[in-house]
């Protein structure tokens, strides 16, 4: 069955990658996320990546015990570069075309970022993986996927976080949580829905990109919610 989407940016975030820990890398969990986006490569549809780095650094919260801010965040770019590098590595392992497009030049490791030949890589089937956030301090690397979703002209963008969608208040925190399948860029600004920043979420709604939010661990999980196989929440413009 060809899936649904021509070209698709996914996102997962740095914390995704530590598996049971509660810093650094864990390998297995990079392997699985690896083979699951070889899949839905390998099935035809063009795929984009971006990483986080709040496994390994987080310039806020770095400024919080007194470092300067602007350079924590730089520090936190370097730290998505590295998870990139990661990811770069399972893929390859897995046969799958790789590049890595910096936002901060590093020659040696990754090419720059450039729109148009990030455009020409996905149009050859290879798996790009965009690092360095936007390369700006004060954001996030959830601006930087809507950014690069929005400038890629990708379908849709897709968070893989490490619960099953968008709730009502943190599912681990409440039992009474309540899991939406759809809602509108608005419900989650004016609700303040815990998603991904206003930031973010206001560049989707201008570009009319679909959100979708799915829980990242689960096996094939990234496949299947190309396929529209839940659990997932879309958030989208009103109908
Ligand atoms: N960062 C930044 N500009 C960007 C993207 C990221 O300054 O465009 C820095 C920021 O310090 C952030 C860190 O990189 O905390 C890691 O990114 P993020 O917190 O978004 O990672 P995630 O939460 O997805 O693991």
């Amino acid at each position: 069955m060809t899936l649904p989407y021509r070209r698709v940016l996914l996102k997962v975030s740095g914390e995704a990658l530590m598996g049971d820990g509660s810093f650094g890398i864990d390998p297995t969990v990079v392997k699985a996320i690896a083979a699951d986006v070889a899949e839905v490569a390998q099935q035809g549809a063009q795929v984009c990546l971006v990483i986080g780095g709040g496994n390994i650094f987080r310039g806020v919260a770095a400024a919080a015990k007194g470092m300067d801010r602007t350079q924590g965040d730089y520090a936190g770019m370097l730290a998505t570069v590295i998870n990139a590098l990661m990811m770069q590595n399972a893929l390859e392992a897995l046969e799958v075309d790789t590049r890595v497009m910096s936002a901060i030049q590093m020659s040696a490791i990754a090419e720059p970022y450039i729109r148009r030949r990030a455009v020409r890589h996905m149009d050859k089937g290879r798996v790009v993986i965009f690092a360095a956030g936007t390369g700006n301090p004060f954001f996030t690397t959830d601006t930087a996927a809507a950014l690069r979703a929005s400038e890629m002209e990708c379908d849709a963008l897709f968070k893989g976080t490490q619960v099953d969608g968008v709730y009502s208040s943190d599912p681990r925190k409440d039992t009474a949580a309540k899991r939406y399948d759809t809602l509108t860029y608005m419900d989650v600004l004016s609700r303040d829905l815990n998603v991904m920043d206003a930031a973010a979420i206001s560049l989707a709604r201008e570009n009319r990109l679909p959100i979708i939010v799915f829980n990242i661990h689960a096996p094939g999980a990234f496949q299947d919610v190309m396929r529209g196989k839940g659990p997932f929440t879309r958030i989208d413009a009103a109908v």
